[in-house]
């Protein structure tokens, strides 16, 4: 049952990193040294060495693209195995950097879990910033850089440290779980994160009749609709997901009855409840892999469709494109520069980082 919303006095920009955080890599640029941009020309020993990695994406990205996408390609992954750099892609990333310069891919929670193992000196984030942060808050020792500091999400936007503290005042003794996507300072204030797969699970590990959820409202209704605690929410929003409505995804059934229909649980509930399936960006590629259904929606971010369905020739998805403006920022020649001139860093105060730590892996070590 979702008791109370609670929201921000005015929206919040996301015009830049939730947290300040110092421009430029000069200590990551000292440390690593800054390396010679390298030539991005289209050759034939470029089509060559490249044209396995052209497969993968072969339905989703026109053969006229690929010219400009495989010089970037091929440096990068030089460059990565030169600098002992691993990169790790979100599902939202577009098709040219999952599938052809990406180490690790995932949703949120994975790439969370993947962070902690990785060997890799240098580790770039290909996704937004909270990604980064969380990245930077499981490997304190390594540099973390993100493509472009300026990748935020409005979700995380949404939200401060202060406001939890206030929350918190409001409810003494309330336990608060934070979705991963929030900043590293609002990871510190709170109990435990967690993700889109595990939201109920956390909820529920928590023993409380009541639990402060923040900061996604939609989510958070999501989370009440399944579980008997009593939710608190925040009246935080995803711009992507909210930007869906059933009536769009009605006329889409109307045209054919047979089509299958899956949505991510940041959608309203009226969405979620035209939807055969409610899921994390995670359970949506794996429902699409178990049903193989001939035609699908994927009521989400819009590259990820894209994703699967180079994965998945034989399915059709139909595609009501809603880009995230955050996530587009990281792009080839931004990650590029990152592993060239070791930029941007991601920087977090130590001790902010510290209690952030304890809610991350509080989440991580819940079990299965
Ligand atoms: S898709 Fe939504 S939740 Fe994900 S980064 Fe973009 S704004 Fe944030």
């Amino acid at each position: 049952m979702l008791l109370e919303l609670h929201g921000p006095a005015k929206s919040r920009p996301v015009t830049a990193a939730p947290v300040p955080v110092p421009q430029g890599s000069s200590a990551a640029a000292r440390k690593y040294g800054v390396l010679p941009m390298p030539k991005l020309e289209w050759t034939p020993a470029v089509e060559r060495e490249t044209a396995h990695l052209y497969k993968r994406i072969a339905t989703v990205v026109p053969a006229v693209e690929w010219p400009f996408f495989a010089p970037y390609v091929k440096a990068i992954n030089e460059l990565k195995r030169k600098r002992n750099a691993v990169i790790l892609a979100h599902n939202y990333q577009t098709p040219e950097i999952f599938n052809c310069v990406a180490d690790i891919v995932g949703d949120s929670l994975q790439l969370a879990r993947e962070a902690t193992k990785v060997k890799s000196d240098i580790i770039v984030q290909c996704g937004v910033h909270f990604m980064a942060e969380t990245s930077k808050i499981l490997n304190p020792e390594k540099t973390v850089l993100i493509p472009d500091l300026r990748a935020g999400c409005s979700l995380a936007a949404s939200i401060t440290g202060e406001d939890v503290r206030l929350l918190r005042d409001q409810y003494p003794g309330v336990p608060v779980v934070a979705y991963v996507n929030t900043s590293a300072e609002v990871k510190a204030e709170v109990d435990i994160c967690c993700t889109s797969s595990n939201a109920v699970q956390v909820v529920e590990s928590l023993g409380a009749e009541t639990v402060i959820f923040l900061p996604d409202q939609y989510l958070a209704k999501y989370v009440a609709s399944q579980t008997k605690v009593k939710i608190i929410a925040w009246k935080g929003a995803c711009e992507v997901h909210e930007r869906f409505t059933a009536d769009e995804l009605r006329v889409y059934r109307d045209n054919d009855p047979n089509l299958k229909i899956i949505a991510h649980p940041e959608c309203p509930p009226d969405v979620i409840a035209e939807s055969d399936f409610t899921g994390s960006t995670a359970h949506m590629i794996d429902w699409v892999r178990n049903n193989k259904p001939k035609r699908i929606v994927m009521v989400t971010e819009c590259s990820m469709a894209d994703n699967v369905a180079a994965e998945l020739p034989d399915v059709e998805f139909v595609r009501p494109c809603n880009l995230c403006p955050h996530m587009k920022r990281i792009t080839l020649a931004k990650i590029l520069d990152s592993l060239v001139y070791m930029k941007e860093e991601v920087v977090i105060d130590p001790a902010i980082a510290a209690k952030a730590r304890r809610s991350v892996e509080r989440m991580i070590n819940l079990k299965n």
